[in-house]
């Protein structure tokens, strides 16, 4: 992607409402077209996204599509002018492809059930909620995503009528959704940000769905990485993760990565479980003694780092057979007799 492209973005960004870089190649701001909701003044569904080497621009609202340059020309002709000269100094061909209207990413994140609570990212820097969840060093692009639910049990009783039958006791949690791969909402997870239990609690609001978290992120053509909390996965590419759920039904060149706690016979059998269907397992060396990734990065190990060890620590077939047995410690005559087998 030529940086004049972005280069020429953030020059127009003061004129575009409320604008917001969303991740590495997508911007989020009103659509400066329709002018987005009239109505809501929060409203902002025009998205700037990369496809290939170019930057296109995209409105969730009114449907209209075009490249970064007419975008710019729409929003400010002298500007545009500059943007035009300076690609032609350095180079790069004036014409702008055609773009393709086929797209599917990015994902628009509805907040459909979730209007009327603050994402984390909204929250003033000293809030405590926003305090907790940057102590756990989430990375900051996946804060638009996650919510401050201030009564978890009564917000969960105006989706689900009756689901928490007393609300004593109620207490805000961490809210994060779990979103299906057109953005949907058909499940939560509340994470208590102090010592209530349980820790977790997920809701299904669709039951029909498996509680897979990160559908709306992941690539299916790539390596898939699969972790047991949703807050994990988010430090991992592509990466999702699996709330107590069973994942016979996922498809794709998946790697497990169990939490890295103390080895018991429930643990053991699922791991033992998933090498037999085939699947990449990590086993995690015995130098970590973190429980799980986000423990891991807060203990100052890079994502480089842990993408290093479960590279290094991932096996399938005999060799996580084997493996697995020497990982259980199991003694040296059983494993004899596990290798015979
Ligand atoms: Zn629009």
């Amino acid at each position: 992607m030529s940086y004049i492209d972005s280069k020429y973005l953030s020059i127009i960004s003061p004129q575009l409402l409320k604008f917001k870089k969303k991740g590495d190649f997508l911007w989020n701001f009103r659509c400066p077209y329709c002018g987005d909701s009239q109505k809501s003044r929060s409203k902002a569904r025009g998205f700037v996204y990369r496809k290939k080497n170019d930057l296109f621009f995209k409105c969730h609202n009114c449907g209209a599509g075009t490249t970064i340059g007419n975008l710019i020309k729409y929003v400010d002709s002298k500007i545009h002018k500059d943007y035009i000269m300076e690609r032609y100094r350095s180079g790069v061909k004036t014409n702008n492809p055609e773009p393709e209207f086929n797209f599917n990413a990015p994902v628009f994140r509805k907040k459909g059930i979730l209007k009327g609570l603050q994402s984390i990212e909204d929250l003033p820097t000293d809030h405590p909620a926003r305090v907790i969840v940057e102590k756990r060093l989430i990375p900051s692009k996946s804060l638009c995503d996650l919510y401050l639910c201030e009564s978890f049990f009564k917000f969960t009783n105006s989706i689900i009528p009756n689901k928490f039958p007393s609300l004593d006791g109620d207490h805000p949690r961490l809210l994060i959704p779990f979103r299906d791969e057109q953005g949907e909402i058909f499940a939560y997870q509340g994470r208590a940000f102090g010592k209530e239990q349980p820790k977790y609690i997920t809701i299904k609001i669709d039951g029909d769905k498996d509680k897979v978290f990160g559908l709306d992120r992941v690539d299916r053509s790539k390596p898939i990485y699969v972790v047991e909390g949703p807050l994990d996965s988010l430090f991992l590419d592509n990466c999702i993760a699996v709330a107590g759920a069973d994942f016979n039904n996922l498809r794709g060149d998946l790697t497990v990565i169990y939490d890295n706690e103390p080895r018991n016979r429930e643990i053991n059998k699922q791991i033992e479980k998933t090498i037999d269907q085939g699947k990449k397992v990590c086993l995690w060396p015995d130098h970590i003694k973190h429980k799980d990734i986000n423990d891991m990065v807060v203990a100052g190990l890079t994502k480089e780092q842990i993408q290093e060890i479960i590279v290094d620590n991932t096996f399938s077939g005999v060799a996580a057979k084997l493996r697995f047995s020497e990982w259980k410690k199991i003694d040296e005559r059983s494993m004899a007799k596990a290798i015979r087998q």
